[in-house]
Parts: structure tokens; sequence; C-alpha cells
């Protein structure tokens, strides 16, 4: 628990605890292995009131003040029993849930949320395509207008609850014409209902891991679907998928953490009653090594988790955090399941123990849900832009310098003081304008050109028409400061330059 949990919030973990410890484990060692959809867990869920959890009360909700917190404490503990053996419920929460409760009509949100919140349906979400995956915004699945409906063309796949879900949130090109998509208007969202003629199961995947969940490839063949189950606006698609993607990204990393800790449990008490060598394997110093790096990953995801969604709670738009929270819970539960096995030995390597399903489970996180790398770009950009608008923040403090009648000069000195304090590095050109004192791009751009014909700067252009990085060069320095402005020589080296080896007696 962490300080920052509400009272309800720690006696909704309290009770989970229980409630999974004493209902789901039992329940769930009946599905170890057989691959088939854990049914009576969804049953348990259903009946314990969770698929509740967090939404309006109107709509037959718990409410909405367990917040995203409490909604990571549910998938947390779920998560304990297994990723795959609760995968049903997260993608029916908010894959279905999430995008009707933000943006569907009353009409939708009374007709299909209230029997979402009962416990009554389950739900999955659609974008993945056979021709686009990362780049979800170049999905092809066609949606046009006829009348009171759309029809809907094309296929999904990996859609995990695919062939169990009663509803099905479908994203969809509404506009093929180059300028919707260059702003993000050519998607739309609908809820599709599972019995809709047209709409089949293609394939069921035979995955690595996630036994217990039905991953497959849906088809559409001129599927009607009535005009109301539109989610918000036609051509607002990547608002809808969007809209919710840090609470998302944080609840489905803190269901990562219950295997996790499952997996950590179970080396605790594997390597404390193996002996080996005449003692407990656990005496050995490497191995506690790696117990401790387990336990310390761990705690760091959740304690990134936690906090993240507390930020959430608070009104906060944490984009870098739940990137950073999706990254590193996935790499941690992939690092721990792999040590996990290791210290199981051969018996890890079997499926008698939790930590064999852990590791072939663990995979998936890495690659669904905006794979690492994906996170890593949008953690890199996040990054560049708190970076400027940091840099922006202390311009603001520093006083700009009056435009010198000298434009190019003016440059060559700045750049040439810049060369003191960073040799190797180009300077910004905003950096250049501001502290130049000027406010005609074109003016500057002039300049600048003009030095470069003469050999005096380098010029990076980001684009073919865009200076954006300025560097003096050999000339350019020379030209700006006489040869003394730029020497540093310590005192402790002066005397040594004044000496050569032949003068050494
Ligand atoms: C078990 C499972 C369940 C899933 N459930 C669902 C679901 O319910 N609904 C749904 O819509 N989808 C689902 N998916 C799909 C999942 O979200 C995609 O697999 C994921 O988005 C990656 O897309 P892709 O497989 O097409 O890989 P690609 O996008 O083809 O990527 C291949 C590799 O290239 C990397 N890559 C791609 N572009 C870049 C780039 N610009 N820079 C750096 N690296 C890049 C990727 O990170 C990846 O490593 C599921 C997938 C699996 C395996």
């Amino acid at each position: 628990m962490f300080p920052w949990w509400t009272e309800k919030q720690k006696r909704l973990a309290e009770d989970l605890a229980q409630f999974v410890d004493e209902e789901l484990f039992p329940l769930s060692r009946e599905y170890e292995r057989s691959l088939k959809f854990p049914w009576k867990i969804a049953r348990k869920v259903a009946d314990k009131g969770l698929f509740s959890i967090g939404f309006p009360e109107k709509y037959g909700g718990s409410g909405e003040d367990y917040g995203t917190v409490g909604k990571c404490i549910v998938n947390e503990e779920l998560g304990r029993i297994g990723f795959g053996m609760i995968t049903f419920y997260g993608t029916t929460v908010y894959g279905l849930g999430s995008p009707l409760t933000h943006f569907g009509s009353e009409y939708l949100k009374e007709k299909y949320l209230a029997k979402l919140t009962r416990g009554e349906i389950l739900g999955a979400v659609c974008l993945t395509e056979p021709q686009s995956g990362s780049d979800a915004a170049s999905m092809e699945l066609s949606a046009h207008r006829d009348g009171d409906c759309y029809i809907l063309n094309g296929k999904k796949r990996f859609i995990s609850n695919a062939g169990v879900a009663d509803l099905y949130t479908v994203y969809c090109r509404t506009d093929l014409s180059p300028e919707a998509k260059a702003k993000y208007k050519h998607l739309s969202g609908f809820i599709v209902e599972a019995d809709t003629p047209g709409f089949t199961i293609e394939k069921v995947h035979e995955l690595c891991g996630l036994d217990g969940v039905l991953n497959g490839v849906l088809n559409f063949d001129n599927v009607r679907v009535p005009k109301e189950n539109l989610l918000a606006q036609e051509g607002e698609g990547w608002k809808v998928m969007t809209g919710a993607l840090n609470a998302e990204r944080v609840i489905g990393a803190a269901g990562q953490m219950g295997p996790t800790r499952t997996a950590i449990e179970s080396t605790l008490e594997y390597t404390a009653h193996r002996i080996q060598f005449g003692r407990p394997i656990n005496e050995n110093q490497g191995l506690q090594f790696m117990i401790a790096d387990m336990v310390t990953m761990w705690t760091m995801a959740r304690t990134m988790i936690y906090s993240t969604a507390y930020l959430i709670d608070q009104g906060e738009d944490p984009v870098l955090e739940a990137s950073v929270s999706k990254l590193y819970a996935s790499e941690c539960m992939m690092k721990v399941a792999h040590h996990a096995v290791q210290l199981h030995g051969g018996d890890g390597y079997t499926k008698y123990y939790p930590v064999e399903r852990a590791f072939r489970d663990a995979k998936v996180r890495e690659i669904s849900a905006g794979s690492n790398q994906i996170q890593r770009l949008l953690i890199w950009r996040q990054a560049l832009n708190r970076y400027r608008d940091l840099r922006q923040e202390r311009k603001s403090m520093m006083p700009g310098k009056e435009t010198k009648a000298d434009l190019p000069r003016a440059i060559l000195e700045l750049l040439a003081e810049d060369y003191l304090a960073h040799p190797g590095l180009f300077t910004d050109k905003e950096d250049l304008k501001y502290r130049l004192g000027i406010e005609d791009e074109e003016r500057l751009k002039t300049a600048l050109l003009g030095l470069e014909k003469e050999g005096l700067v380098s010029l990076y252009r980001s684009r073919p028409e865009t200076i954006s990085l300025i560097k003096a060069n050999h000339k350019g320095l020379s030209k700006a400061k006489p040869d003394d402005y730029y020497r540093m020589i310590p005192e402790w080296a002066q005397e040594d330059l004044q000496k050569r080896l032949k003068d050494i007696k």
C-alpha cells in the first residue's frame, strides 16, 4: 500500500487480496494447461462486482472515486493468478468501457455500459490489422455511410476476447483523403455487436503464452452498423482511441505487477526449500543478489505506476510517466520471470510452477499496447519537449542583447563565445535569435547564408530550407576573435609547455 492511497482504496486492496487467494487461485488451477477460456473466473469476477469499479453510478458503476489508483489495484490483484487468466477483464473494461464512458452517446451508455457494469457482457478492442500495427493511423478497415447505417469492410487481427466478446470497439477509416489523414481526422470508432451479419471470426491464434486468451482475426464483410453506434463524431476515431491512453498504460502496467509478484514469491519459497551442496540454494550470495534485483525492479515499477496513477487522478497529464510505467513494468516482468525460471532450475521449465507461465506471458507486453520501441520514441519526444520548455523558461530570465547593426559580425562573436564553452557543439538558431535580440527571421537567414557563402560558418538544416543549428568554423573563429581569446592553458601546464625533452638532464 502507498501512503497516498485513500481509505477506500486500501480497503479495496485488502478485500481483493482475500478474494483472489480464496476464490480465484483455486479456480485458476482448473484452467492451467487447458488453454480454455476461463469462463468460471469471469463469472466470479462479474459476481464480485468488479466490472463496475470506476464507472459512473448513473450506469451501474461503483462511482468514480476509486480513481485510476483503484483500477490499478484491481488489475494488479487479479493479475496474481496469471496475466492470461485476467486479460478478459482489462480488455472489456478499458477496450470497451473506457471509450463508451468518455465518448459514447447517452443512448449507447444506457444500452451497453449498464450491461458491462452489471457484468453481463465482455468486450474487445480492435485496432490492429494485417497491414497496420504500430502505425495504427494507417489502418484500412473501411466504414462508409449508407442511409441509417455504416457499412464496414476489412479485417482486424490479434484481437483479444475474439469470439467470446459480446461487443467490439472497432476503429475504421471513414475518410480516404490524405488531407484528413494528415490531420488525424480519417478514423471513426464504432460499437459492433457480435451477432451482426457479416461479422465472423476468421482465425484463433495459437499463442506463445497467455493461456486462456482467445486472440484472433476478425472479418468484416459488409457489416451494417447503425449510425447510433458511432463513438463521438465521425472523424474523431483517433481522439477516441487515444483519449484515455495515460490511464490505460498505467492500469495495464499494474496488471503485470500481480504475476511478477507471484513469480517472486514462488522464487523466495523455492530457493529456501531446495538443498544443493548441503545447504539451501538461497544461501548463495549470487542467488540472493538475483532475488534482490527482482524485488528492486518490482518495487520501482510499482512506485512508478502508482505515483503516475495518482497524478492522473489529480487531473495532470503525465504522458512521459505513463509511457515510462508501461515500458518499465513490461521489462521488469520479463527480467523477473527470466530470473525466476533460472532460480527454479529444471522445475522452472515445467508447468508445475507458475514461473514458466509468467516467462511466456511476459513477452507480449513488450510488443502489444504500443510496443516498447514506440514507448521509447514517445519518452524521447516528451523529454525533448520538456527540455525545450525548460530552456524557454530560462531564456525568459535572460536579458536579450540589442541588435547589432553589423549582424554577421555579432553572430560570429556569439558563436566564438559558444565555442569557448562548448567547442564540439552547434548553436541553436532560436538561441541565437534570442541572444541577438533579433525578431526578423529573414534578416537572420540572409546573414547566416552570407556567412556560409564566405566559408565562415557551417549550417545544419533539419529540412531543406530550415536552418536549425549553426557553428563557426576555423576561418569564422579566426575572424571573430584574435587567437589569444581562445587560449586556455591551465597554470599547471604552462611551465611544461616551455620545456623540451632534450633540455631535461
Ligand atoms: C497476444 C496479443 C494480444 C493483442 N491484443 C490486441 C487487441 O486486443 N487489440 C488490438 O487492436 N491489437 C492487439 N494486439 C496487437 C498489438 O497491439 C500489436 O502486435 C502491436 O501494436 C505491434 O504491431 P505489429 O505486431 O503489427 O508489429 P509492427 O508494428 O509491425 O512492429 C514490428 C517491430 O518493429 C518495431 N517498430 C515498428 N515501428 C517502429 C518505429 N517507428 N520505430 C522503432 N521500432 C518500430 C516494433 O516495435 C516491433 O518491434 C495484440 C497482440 C498480441 C501479440
